[in-house]
């Protein structure tokens, strides 16, 4: 009898996530064997960082657990750091270190799935690998909405005027749909809880979003882009357009047009750039560091490995614009990775690969709460029905049935009581206060 194929499948994000998921519905046990790797034991979905950062929903609920949702599968907690596609193998990092019996394995396979996603471009900025705070992952996402409210804190038990005006102003840098989300579901949750502050009026509060183009948003075109700058505007938000930060060194944002903001916050969400893994790979990539594919799918010129989603230079056959690849965002991550999973069971099964096709949808956006943009299949929201459309399409989007009626019932929730307004950002550092008991530690000084 023939083995059950290896199918290895670097990434539990939503490639990886939604590929394992099809193929442990369509594959049986005897055809193939299916094994996750991840340094996470469970997937993001992303489109909800800003509304967890916001308190909307919380944390656990933005995740969804590999090992529950996938049964059939074997999860691995750890790093790819090497493919050597030329032997089928990868070099994983595990979580377990040399000492505790774990350290780096390497995992044989017969097909592979790389789907490391994207990491954060970052730029040669002064300061910015030292005071910049990104947002792709939860723990970003939690760890800024307890250094928003943590600022409010600090500015309203100082006595200096210059800390109080830093802690207050927040420098948010890019204008996708990442950055605006984050900015807008802040700002908001920021605006609200100055009114249980004695001395910080909502108007204290400075929310700056740079952006080094002329637009934001393009995700929902240039007129719902424009709408959402005249919202922001109109919440006081300085939205600069066509401006870039040039340093952020000492805590100083200093910005193109010559203006300077003391401020202990910048975000970071100028783009993403494909995972550094793939270039610990044999495997082929464009001048941007994604892997070359085939519109099946399949890494270019190399049989049995895949890969869809932010690590992708997949073609773009709806376009109709010959050279065009997919966006990194969800919408192609997710049916990429329907195509995919059915692609390597025809491939298993010696049937024919079909092709990935998708016709963009279009884009939704939070603006905050009650409040947002959307453009989809050409209908264009915005205010509170592009919100609630937000919600809607996002809550039908979250993966598991679990998900979604916790999602629901947070929200419904948050509709009858006020909002939590509490930093708890010594869950960051839980030890501390009985490191202060056995005498080996001190209290840490505000970030
Ligand atoms: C805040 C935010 C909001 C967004 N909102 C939207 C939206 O509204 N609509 C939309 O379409 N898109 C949105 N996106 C983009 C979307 O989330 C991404 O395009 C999508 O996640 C890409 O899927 P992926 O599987 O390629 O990568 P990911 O989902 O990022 O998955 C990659 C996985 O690989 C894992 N990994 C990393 N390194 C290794 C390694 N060395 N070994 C093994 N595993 C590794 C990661 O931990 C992760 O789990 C948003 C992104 C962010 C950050």
């Amino acid at each position: 009898m023939k083995e059950p194929a290896r199918i290895l499948i670097v990434g539990g994000g939503y490639v990886g996530m939604y590929t394992a998921l099809r193929l442990q519905r369509k594959l049986r046990t005897d055809e193939a064997q299916v094994t996750v790797v991840g340094p996470d034991p469970y997937m993001t979905y992303q489109p909800f960082l800003p509304e967890a950062a916001a308190g909307s929903i919380s944390p656990r609920h933005v995740v969804v657990p590999l090992r529950r949702t996938l049964p059939q599968c074997q999860i691995l907690v750890g790093e790819a750091t090497a493919v050597d596609h030329a032997r089928r193998a990868a070099t994983v990092k595990t979580l377990a270190t040399d000492e505790e019996g774990g350290g780096a394995v390497e995992l044989r396979y017969d097909e592979l799935v790389l789907a490391p996603g994207s990491v954060s471009r970052t730029l040669p900025i002064p300061g910015l690998a030292e005071f910049g705070i990104g947002f792709k992952t939860v723990e970003e996402a939690i760890g800024l909405r307890n250094h928003v409210l943590e600022q409010l804190d600090i500015a309203s038990s100082t006595r200096d005027p210059e800390v109080r005006d830093a802690a207050l102003t927040f420098v948010f840098v890019g204008g996708g749909y990442a950055g605006v989300e984050a900015l807008a579901e802040l700002e908001d949750m920021a605006r609200y809880a100055a009114r249980y502050y004695h001395n910080i009026r909502p108007d204290d509060v400075r929310f700056i979003l740079v952006e080094a183009t002329g637009r934001i948003l393009p995700e929902v075109g240039p007129e719902m882009g424009q709408y959402a700058v005249r919202e922001l505007r109109g919440r006081n938000i300085d939205v600069r357009l066509d401006t870039r930060l040039d340093s952020c060194a000492g805590r100083i944002a200093v910005l193109s047009d010559g203006s300077r903001f003391p401020t202990r916050t910048v975000v970071w969400t100028a783009g993403v750039r494909p995972h550094p893994l793939l270039a610990a790979t044999d495997l082929p990539r464009d001048d941007r560091g994604r892997l070359v594919c085939t519109a099946a799918l399949q890494v270019a010129g190399a049989e049995h490995a895949w890969a869809a989603g932010d690590a992708a230079a997949v073609p773009d056959m709806s376009a109709g614009e010959p050279g065009k690849e997919c966006a990194p965002n969800a919408q192609h991550a997710v049916r990429q990775a329907r195509v995919l999973a059915d692609n390597i069971i025809s491939s298993l099964r010696g049937r024919p690969l079909r092709d990935y096709a998708h016709q963009h949808a279009g884009s939704v956006a939070s603006l905050g709460l009650h409040k947002g943009v959307a453009y989809l299949y050409g209908r264009k929201l915005k205010g509170y029905p592009a919100w609630l459309m937000h919600r809607v399409y996002h809550l039908s989007r979250v993966p598991t049935f679990n998900r979604k009626a916790r999602v629901l019932a947070e929200w419904s929730l948050a509709g009858l009581f006020k909002r939590e307004i509490v930093s708890l950002g010594s869950l960051e550092n839980p030890r501390a206060e009985f490191e202060l008991a056995a005498g080996t530690g001190r209290r840490p000084e505000g970030t």
